[in-house]
């Protein structure tokens, strides 16, 4: 078939003059770089060999390094805050978007891939850590995992730690920017509720403090979607005391084993331990079993994971007076130092050294999708069994729900301390995530009905999602505060209208932007 050349010019014209428009436009952020820095060897344009290799080490969510995800025209991978300001002013002036990539975590990948021209400035080199053991803080480079993040703490002490999160790649600073939970959270809070100062550059290219930029910006970029307001370089932190050992344990129990009972109990059970020191989450997802009384032997399982700040010995009459029904044994327990319990809680087996930590590739990737409620009140047994029976139609292993229990120190910070606002009264977080293969429709629709099926039994007016599960499926439009109160509120609660007058103030062109940044709205 010919196609007719008055159809066919105008499109050759747009695939020609995008192209040319493309690579000006780089071609001038190079010379504006230049004028600056001289000819940079931390700058990657796509003819480079390293920019495929730069580009996919920190991609966790494989849905999106496929050939049709949008790749950045520019990698930079800066070395110091000045070259940092001049990515901001070279990009303002030649029209490039940035986005911001620590440990490349994000669950829609909104750190290294956009709908707009964009350049990805990777913090890979941000990495240092300065430890005052004395003063219990640090100061600690924007680019860093919490596993290296771990590590250096356990490398200066052994009885100090901090509050984090499980998954060892995962980067502090999209972590802290969205508030960061981990197994210490009944005890200390949020990763957010134990910064003290950042080094922040705005879209100006102003380098700020804690008290140069003042307590309005300070509250927003510790939990607030950090990326909507700028850069942050460095982040000071409170190390807290952790004691010389700690307990884990994971019990598993089936369905066949009153799992879904002891499920039951354990709603209202964890979040009110009395003991702060101890945190018990669930993991749940399906198996073959052979006690199965189903045809094709699936069962539903589910894993009692748990951290104790303490001793074997203290543990086992805690759990003993508040959770018998499990029947916690002392060969369920292992007792190690705080840092060697980390990557069990990476997914890594007991007694896996603790330098796995700094590996930032150790952990499997694979493509996903995910999404996340909060529970206040507990779900009926009619109700979980909703859940298993939609899991159970699913092959084994491809879902995992999690589910994270809050209470203790979390229900003593109000709902506008920081942006996160799930705090009193919230008695676990869901996390629900599904692999994603060839069957993308099918299981993107699967995960949508569970979503849906949750409502009646989780937060309502409004319902909320955690910001660091972002789930675009909750809606982008930004145009009017009505239309983007319908995904930030679910998020921040009443925090949103603080956050949009932040971000309205700092960036008010809307520079910094992702598809479900704060907007830029006077309201
Ligand atoms: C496997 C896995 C395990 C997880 N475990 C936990 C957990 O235990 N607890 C928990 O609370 N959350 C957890 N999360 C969620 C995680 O906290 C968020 O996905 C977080 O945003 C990831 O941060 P990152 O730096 O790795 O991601 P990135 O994708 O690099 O960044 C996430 C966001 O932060 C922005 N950003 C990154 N660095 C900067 C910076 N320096 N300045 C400005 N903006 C920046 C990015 O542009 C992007 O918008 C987990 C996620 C995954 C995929």
């Amino acid at each position: 078939m010919t196609i007719p050349s008055h159809i066919l010019l105008p499109i050759l014209s747009l695939l020609f003059f995008s192209k040319i428009t493309w690579s000006v436009s780089s071609d001038d952020f190079l010379r504006c770089f230049s004028h600056s820095h001289g000819t940079s060897n931390i700058i990657f344009t796509p003819k480079n060999s390293s920019y495929s290799s730069i580009l996919l080490a920190r991609i966790d969510n494989l849905r999106f390094a496929s050939p049709s995800t949008p790749k950045p025209v520019l990698i930079v991978t800066p070395l110091d805050e000045s070259q940092i300001q001049t990515v901001i002013y070279c990009a303002k002036k030649t029209n490039i978007q940035i986005r911001i990539r620590d440990g490349g975590h994000d669950f829609e990948g909104q750190s290294y891939r956009a709908t707009e021209r964009f350049l990805l400035l990777d913090l890979i080199n941000f990495r240092s850590v300065k430890i005052n053991t004395k003063n219990k803080v640090a100061w600690i480079g924007a680019g860093l995992t919490l596993g290296e993040l771990y590590y250096k703490i356990s490398q200066k002490s052994s009885t100090l730690g901090f509050p984090a999160g499980l998954w060892s790649t995962v980067g502090v600073s999209g972590f802290l920017g969205g508030g960061g939970y981990g197994m210490m959270k009944r005890k200390f809070g949020l990763a957010a509720d134990n910064t003290l100062d950042a080094r922040f550059i705005d879209v100006n290219g102003r380098i700020l403090n804690r008290k140069s930029m003042g307590e309005d910006l300070f509250w927003a970029i510790r939990g607030g979607g950090i990326s909507s307001y700028g850069i942050v370089t460095l982040w000071k932190i409170k190390l807290v005391p952790v004691p010389k050992l700690v307990t884990i344990f994971g019990v598993v129990r089936t369905l066949e084993q009153n799992g879904s009972e002891l499920f039951q109990e354990w709603q209202t059970i964890s979040p009110n331990f009395e003991s702060r020191d101890l945190d018990v989450r669930v993991v749940v997802d399906t198996i073959q079993s052979n006690s199965s009384p189903r045809t094709d032997k699936k069962t539903v399982r589910f894993i009692f994971q748990s951290l104790f700040l303490g001793r074997i010995n203290k543990l086992l009459p805690i759990m003993q007076k508040s959770f018998p029904q499990l029947g916690l044994t002392r060969r369920d327990c292992t007792e190690l130092s705080w840092i060697q319990s980390a990557p069990f809680f990476s997914n890594f087996s007991i007694n896996t050294p603790p330098e796995i930590l700094l590996n930032r590739s150790a952990i499997p990737r694979f493509p996903y999708k995910g999404k996340s409620s909060f529970v206040d009140h507990p779900i009926s047994s009619k109700g979980l069994k909703g859940v298993w029976n939609r899991m159970l139609q699913l092959p084994t292993q491809v879902v995992l729900i999690q589910y994270t229990p809050f209470g203790g120190i979390m229900n003593e910070f109000s709902e506008s301390s920081l942006p996160f606002p799930h705090r009193p009264g919230v008695l676990y977080m869901i996390n629900i995530g599904i692999t994603i293969d060839n069957n993308v429709k099918q299981r993107l629709r699967w995960i949508d009905e569970l979503f849906r099926y949750y409502g009646p039994f989780v937060t309502k007016n409004p319902r909320t999602s955690y910001v660091n599960y972002l789930d675009l499926d909750l809606g982008t439009g930004n145009s009017s505060y009505e239309e983007a109160s319908a995904w930030g509120k679910m998020y921040f609660k009443d925090n949103f209208d603080r956050l949009i007058k932040v971000k309205t103030a700092v960036d008010p062109d809307n520079f910094f932007r992702h598809e479900q940044s704060i907007p830029a709205l006077f309201i």
